[in-house]
């Protein structure tokens, strides 16, 4: 099951790419990704950013390559750059990435250049302030999209959008928001909305990337394109431009077949699989002492409860996944 340097799960599948959250708190409420009211987890059940370090420095001895730092909202951890300058010089990490709401670029967007994040994606789900508002129930658009503009000035090139696509709530804007995309060289990924987390109405919402694309047909030229960014996303080209229209289709166009990542909670728990409940705790072996071998058994052991894959379309409004996707890193 694991060799030297490698983690293969019992499919034979190569984990090559971790994405780890480190805080489960967020600035914003997204409709689709919290409830109003959220109780976080207490502070002393949240690992410290130098427990993060360590286990990213475990999974990269174990042939880890590619990294992403999420949350929760990542750059309202304290101390997040502490952590990300640390990564960025760990030697073996090849690719250190971040996915953000955009709301503190401004300020973080040029350290997290200099430390050697090599790209970043923003959510981005409305270009109406008011709309923007009534999403995230408490964001600024007007912050988020100079936190876009701070991202190219910094360094950071094709920087990629995320879109949760709602029924009547932005899919009038689809084509808006690559048009945006387009004029800035940004890329753009729709994504199908996702059953984490008790929310109901997700089956009146739900669009699927299929709907999308024959939206989108009429105002762009889209060429289907093999690229693939190491992620879920399958992408599609506009001559012209360099920007790529992905979608991540968890529902229509299941991709666990090739499936390469594993989560890490901000409690430090590994989820094999994100459509699924099975997790193990790694915070035991971490705060058991300063030796990593209990770390890395406990990770080459959790390959063994990696599933094959999910199913989300039969749960929309029924999740066998209670936990919010804030919780388990997006
Ligand atoms: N706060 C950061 C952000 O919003 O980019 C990082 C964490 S967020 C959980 C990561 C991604 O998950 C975001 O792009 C968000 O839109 C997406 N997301 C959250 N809940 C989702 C759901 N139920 N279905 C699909 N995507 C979801
Ligand atoms: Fe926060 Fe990101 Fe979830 Fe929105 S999607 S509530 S920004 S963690």
């Amino acid at each position: 099951m694991h060799s030297e340097g490698t983690l293969l799960d019992k499919y034979g599948r190569r984990i090559s790419y971790v994405r780890l959250s480190i805080t489960d708190r967020c600035d914003f409420r997204c409709t689709y990704c919290m409830a109003e009211e959220m109780t976080f987890l207490p502070r002393k059940e949240v690992m410290s950013l130098e427990e993060c370090l360590r286990i990213a420095t475990v999974f990269v001895g174990l042939g880890v390559s590619k990294l992403r730092i999420t949350g929760g909202e990542p750059l309202v951890r304290k101390g997040a750059m502490w952590l990300i300058e640390r990564l960025g010089a760990l030697p073996g990490l090849e690719n250190l990435v971040l996915t953000t709401n955009g709301s503190q670029l401004e300020k973080f967007a040029a350290p997290l250049y200099a430390a050697g994040v090599k790209r970043i994606n923003i959510s981005l789900d409305t270009l109406k302030a008011d709309r923007f508002r009534a999403i995230t129930r408490i964001g600024d658009l007007a912050k988020v999209l100079r936190g876009i503009e701070a991202a190219g000035a910094a360094g950071f090139r094709r920087t990629k959008l995320n879109t949760v696509m709602m029924r009547g709530t932005n899919d009038d804007e689809f084509v808006d928001l690559v048009r945006f995309a387009i004029d800035r060289e940004l890329d753009i990924s729709f994504i199908e909305e996702m059953p984490l987390g008790e929310i109901l109405g997700r089956n009146n919402t739900f669009i699927s990337s299929e709907e999308t694309r024959e939206m989108l047909k009429p105002h762009f030229e889209l060429i289907p394109s093999a690229e693939n960014s190491g992620g879920p996303a399958r992408y599609w080209r506009v001559p012209g431009s360099e920007s790529r229209i992905g979608f991540i289709s968890p529902h229509s166009h299941n991709f666990c077949d090739t499936c390469n990542r594993v989560r890490i909670t901000a409690k430090g728990e590994l989820y094999p699989c994100l459509g699924q409940n099975d997790a193990t705790n790694l915070l035991p072996a971490l705060r058991a002492g300063n030796d990593d071998a209990a770390v890395r058994q406990a990770i080459v052991d959790s390959m063994g409860i990696k599933p094959f894959g999910h199913d989300f379309t039969q749960q929309m409004d029924s999740p066998q996944v209670i936990r919010f996707m804030s919780m388990t890193g997006g």
